[in-house]
């Protein structure tokens, strides 16, 4: 590969953040140090009924396996995120709304406002039955009445399992019945992207599969004409009109369920991971800080939908957890234009945009022009989340998007973690492209081999966390074995992240890829990111994904999808131009044995590609795909099938 760039802390940025490169290490070394006092002391970022006296309480050993922190804690979320900045930010902004359509106005939400819309919300839940412990699903646009929905659940103590608005009918029946759940919160309709969304028509659909349904709260949203089922349905502008006006939080403990969400399934079945309250709201709030370094009038907006974790953690939680400005956007990326986004970044003077590699190559692939008519003079950070991010794509987004002065905060984490892990600091960290860098306060990673021995120095391995951190989930759903089963059987002792990664010799990690996509061409092992990046690089290129195949002499082959960027052709010339970039970019060993031309590739909801879907036609095993549910086009399966290079 080529030589990796280091991108130092810039000056000001040294002198004037939160936290500088010694203030890192100083950190660092106390969370592993004392983790006791450590944790202690940051837990009064929050503002406790009753204040812990006691940290991390936890074994990953299978014979005393528990995970608690702050257990004799007692708050309510929902207060931490709105009731106690009153007093001294009420009037501050405390969500923007950006709506799908550019020629609509936005919406702004005071914290005092806040509070009254999620009083007025928790009300209406209350009054259908909803209590602490229940479990609410919400299924909706990303309108702010979402954001009041699950704030809400989070007041009375009711469990939320937030679903996204893409979902259908099957995949919503599935999350609904998992969690027995009893009520639903829709919109009639979502927009995105000028499209309509029939979000209360696949409810109704969704109920005839999900028994445990008694209740769907309807928000009139588009003002489609929806059916309305006597008895199940109630509208929340008509339910809203007779409740009162106060809600008083409800006191929970630490450890007390806050919601439930399901993984993006890239790898298989979703799993219902359970975060509690006192750890994960101090995990999203930190991490909110410190690797944003997050000042108090920063407007900050991360660009994911609340369906996935990255909208739970830096769209409410973190950010209302710190008194942030929050926006909350309703379309996509590239609509009406590809510009969209850097136009939103303009006419709310944003300060930070946090969004996903997949995003960034979409945008890329339409070329420098959208970006460029826009100012962007607002910016200081650019964040990213969600995959490895090619070191083309950082570049772009570094020098094409921030103009070369606004630092890429590259997060590692994952929906059971609660928030960022291993990420950079801007004022402490500097940065290599394609590089999550560092590890956050308490957070212990180590590489292991197969066999789980720790490996030293610079090396690579299967990344384990070594001890637990306050915002790690607590279980998966009704299946405590399966949690046990996931994330702690294969390495004893070890939270195990299911990723593949490298340290270099400065300490800093390079996730590889799922330890799954692994690459074993005669004997040397291969993660799938790099050969995907190296082609990436390549001028002609847009997406590329890589996956093995088997191989009679070498045991496995290397088989890449490939999608150009927008108005190249494919040739047969083309794919031996690729073959040869990208031997000579990593080395003959990375060579692809087969190169199919692709225009799409599966992806996800979240949009990440599905590998295990890829595998499957590269090695020809096409009948038994597997769980597609999840996957935001289906079709773009038949395609790759049909022009299998075999
Ligand atoms: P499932 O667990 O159901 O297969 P998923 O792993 O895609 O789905 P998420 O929790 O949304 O569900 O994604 C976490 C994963 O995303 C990580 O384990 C890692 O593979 C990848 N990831 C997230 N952020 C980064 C990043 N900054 N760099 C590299 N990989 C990342
Ligand atoms: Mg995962």
């Amino acid at each position: 590969m080529s030589e990796v760039e280091v991108y130092p802390v810039p000056g000001e940025w040294a002198k004037r953040a939160r936290v500088d490169a010694a203030g890192y290490e100083k950190m660092y070394g106390l969370s592993l140090a004392d983790p006791g006092s450590f944790w202690l002391e940051q837990a009064k970022r929050l503002d406790w009924i009753k204040r812990p006296e006691i940290a991390g309480d936890w074994s990953f050993q299978e014979d005393d396996f528990h995970i608690q922190w702050f257990a004799d804690g007692k708050l309510n979320v929902a207060a931490n995120c709105i009731d106690r900045h009153l007093k001294t930010r009420g009037d501050q902004t405390a969500i923007i709304w950006e709506p799908d359509d550019p020629a609509e106005d936005p919406r702004r939400f005071t914290y005092k406002q806040l509070h009254a819309e999620v009083c007025r919300f928790a009300n209406v839940l209350k009054a259908n039955g909803a209590r602490k412990g229940d479990r609410v699903t919400i299924y909706m646009p990303m309108i702010p009445e979402a954001a009041f929905a699950v704030l809400a659940c989070a007041r009375i103590g009711a469990i939320h399992s937030v679903v996204f608005g893409g979902f259908s009918p099957d995949a919503l029946a599935g999350r609904i019945e998992d969690c027995d759940s009893t009520m639903v919160v829709t919109a009639d309709e979502g927009r995105r992207g000028g499209k309509p969304v029939a979000l209360k028509a696949n409810v109704d659909e969704a109920a005839k599969r999900a028994p445990s349904l008694r209740t769907v709260i309807v928000v009139k949203a588009t003002g489609a004409d929806v059916a309305m089922t006597e008895g199940r349905d109630i509208w929340y502008h008509e339910a809203a009109k007779s409740v009162p006006a106060d809600c008083p939080p409800e006191p929970m403990g630490a450890e007390d369920p806050l919601f439930i969400l399901y993984t993006s399934g890239s790898t298989g079945k979703p799993k219902g991971v359970l975060h509690t309250s006192g750890g994960y709201l101090l995990w999203a709030g930190l991490t909110h800080e410190l690797c944003f370094d997050y000042r108090p009038g920063d407007i900050w907006w991360c660009a994911a939908d609340i369906g996935w974790v990255t909208g739970h953690s830096y769209i409410l939680y973190g950010p209302l957890a710190n008194g942030a400005t929050t926006l909350m956007f309703e379309g996509v990326p590239t609509w009406p234009t590809p510009s969209r986004i850097w136009e939103v970044v303009d006419r709310h003077q944003v300060h930070t945009v946090f969004t996903a590699p997949t995003a960034l190559r979409a945008l890329m692939k339409e070329g420098d022009e959208w970006v460029a008519k826009t100012s962007r003079g607002s910016l200081k950070l650019l964040g990213t989340v969600g995959e490895p991010i090619n070191p083309e794509a950082w570049r772009w987004y570094h020098e094409v998007v921030g103009e070369g002065r606004c630092p890429i905060i590259d997060t590692w984490w994952q929906t059971e973690t609660g928030g960022a892990m291993i990420a950079p600091m801007p004022g402490a960290t500097a940065l290599k492209p394609g590089s999550a860098t560092r590890p956050m306060p308490g957070v212990e990673p180590q590489l292991v081999d197969p066999g789980g021995r720790v490996l030293d120095g610079a090396t690579e391995g299967n990344l384990v966390i070594a001890r637990s951190w306050p915002g790690q989930m607590r279980t998966v759903w009704g299946d405590h074995a399966r949690f046990f089963q996931t994330y702690f059987s294969a390495y004893p002792g070890k939270y195990f992240t299911g990723d593949g990664c490298r340290r270099d010799e400065d300490g800093y990690y390079w996730i590889t890829g799922r330890v799954d996509d692994v690459i074993n061409v005669s004997g040397h092992r291969m993660g799938t990111a790099e050969v995907e990046s190296a082609l990436v690089l390549h001028p002609q290129v847009a997406e590329a994904a890589v996956v093995g195949m088997p191989h009679d002499v070498k045991g496995q082959g290397i088989y890449a999808y490939v999608t150009l960027n927008a108005g190249e052709e494919s040739s047969d010339d083309l794919r031996t131009e690729l073959r040869n970039w990208v031997r000579k970019e990593i080395g003959p060993i990375a060579t692809p044995d087969a190169l199919q031309f692709a225009p799409g590739l599966p992806k996800t909801r979240s949009g990440k590609i599905m590998r295990r879907i890829l595998r499957k036609i590269a090695e020809g095993d096409v009948s038994s795909l597997g769980d597609t549910s999840t996957l935001a086009d289906p079709t773009v399966v038949d395609d790759l099938v049909a022009n299998r290079v075999s």
